[in-house]
């Protein structure tokens, strides 16, 4: 039996996340398939050439360290530990899938700076990504980032980065169960941040966690990085180890799995991005409220108008999901008539600009589109040729703005096809509707 129940451990966001990735997006197919030998040699080849593999000859107390924590995790596959001689503190890890032993390279800067104790956390966290298979999904995402010709959906593409961030915390916790003291691996995080030692800088957590509550603040988001920040792993790491889930932490004044769960979500949340500017939220809300309500229009979501409302609203957040989540139908509708109330009222650039959205750009690039509009400018009609200056694009004076003539069309087409939706009485959708796509 193993020691831990790492399948416990495990961030709950980060399970869900590699459930969604591997399941509803069927990227564990993928595993199977995928024939990465060349890769990996290659990898060992470059380590072997470029760095110095650690024995117990070479770096005694660091190969021992290392082995020490692989014993305490009951980890038996064979690992090669590099020792990587760069000025940045860092680590990393790669899978060998059986082909080749798995990787696990420190920097040197990060041997000079780090004491064992704090090694300990490193080496526990690089060998929990090996634990939870990482490399796996990390694989498949390169895979399907370098097909031509073929984009990855939005969707895809924010549940991959939300879920390496999410691993990181998971990784965090095996970390800790290597190395049980806060105030350690707090000076890790101090030192990762400020790229300096003790001799400098006195390390203070309570004075260092200050800047998380000005990241609370500002709420600006930092969804493109890999790595959530330091302070986040850091304060994770507090609420871990006050949690039911620490072994030890028996007692009744331990933060119970649902409330950890909560507190860490609240954090990883500080990373999403969300619309700010009040331009963008009504954009945002609008095509989740209209586009919500004419999809129940035909009676049933589709995954297809679900992917597209999320892709659409990909450009303002890294939560779509949660603006398409209504509590009723009644909900969707008060919405959607208050700003179709709102863009209606408006004589400016912002009405044209949810038209803009709406028109696909032209197929084979501008140029194509205009050569093609000259070549047909004959068929347009009377009034639009006497405005126009260019062909195909009606300069709207009144705004400043140069529309092309798809959009007014698109602009016509709206407006009187929405008085109609007001009057018309959809019925209500199904709960079992609501149940599968709100949140
Ligand atoms: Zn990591």
């Amino acid at each position: 039996m193993e020691k831990f129940d790492f399948a416990r451990l495990r961030f709950t966001g980060e399970t869900e996340l590699v459930r969604i990735l591997e399941e509803d997006y069927a990227l564990a197919s993928y595993y199977d398939i995928f024939d990465n030998k060349d890769e990996l040699e290659n990898i060992t080849n470059h380590m072997l050439a470029n760095t110095v593999k650690l024995n117990k000859v070479i770096a005694p107390r660091l190969y021992k360290l290392c082995g020490e924590i692989q014993e305490f995790f009951g980890f038996r596959e064979a690992i090669d530990f590099y020792l990587y001689a760069i000025t940045e503190v860092n680590a990393f890890s790669i899978n060998g899938f059986g082909i080749v032993p798995h990787i696990i390279c420190f920097t040197s800067s990060l041997i000079q700076q780090l004491s064992d104790d704090e090694l300990r956390f490193v080496i526990g966290h690089e060998i929990g990504h090996l634990i939870y298979k990482h490399s796996q999904l990390d694989v498949v995402n390169k895979i399907l980032a370098n097909r031509e010709n073929e984009e990855i959906p939005a969707a895809l593409a924010i549940y991959f980065l939300r879920w390496q961030r999410y691993a990181e915390v998971t990784c965090d916790r095996i970390g800790y169960l290597a190395m049980p003291d806060i105030k350690t691996i707090g000076t890790v995080f101090f030192k990762f941040a400020s790229g300096l030692d003790e001799k400098y800088l006195n390390f203070d957590i309570d004075e260092y966690l200050k800047q998380l509550d000005k990241i609370r603040e500002i709420a600006v988001g930092d969804f493109y990085s890999t790595h959530p920040n330091n302070l986040v792993r850091l304060q994770d790491l507090i609420y871990f180890s006050q949690s039911v889930l620490m072994p030890g932490n028996k007692s009744g004044k331990a933060i119970s799995e649902k409330t950890l769960n909560k507190r860490m979500l609240e954090l990883m949340n500080l990373l999403e991005i969300h619309p700010k500017k009040e331009k963008d939220k009504r954009i945002v809300e609008f095509f989740a409220s209209v586009g919500i309500y004419l999809a129940h229009a035909s009676g049933t979501v589709t995954e297809r108008v679900w992917k597209t409302l999320y892709d659409w609203l990909a450009d303002y957040t890294t939560q779509p999901e949660n603006y398409l989540a209504f509590k009723t139908y009644a909900d969707i509708k008060r919405r959607m008539e208050a700003i179709c109330r709102y863009y209606s009222r408006q004589h400016g650039g912002e009405k044209f600009e949810i038209f803009e959205k709406l028109t696909p750009p032209p197929p084979y690039g501008l140029n194509f589109w205009r050569q093609l509009c000259r070549r047909r400018r004959r068929k347009l009609p009377a009034a639009v040729l006497h405005r126009t200056g260019r062909c195909g694009m009606v300069p709207w004076r009144r705004y400043g703005r140069t529309l092309p003539v798809r959009s007014i069309r698109i602009a016509v087409a709206v407006f009187l096809i929405c008085p109609m939706l007001f009057q018309y009485r959809l019925p209500a959708p199904s709960s079992a509707l609501f149940e599968h796509h709100c949140i």
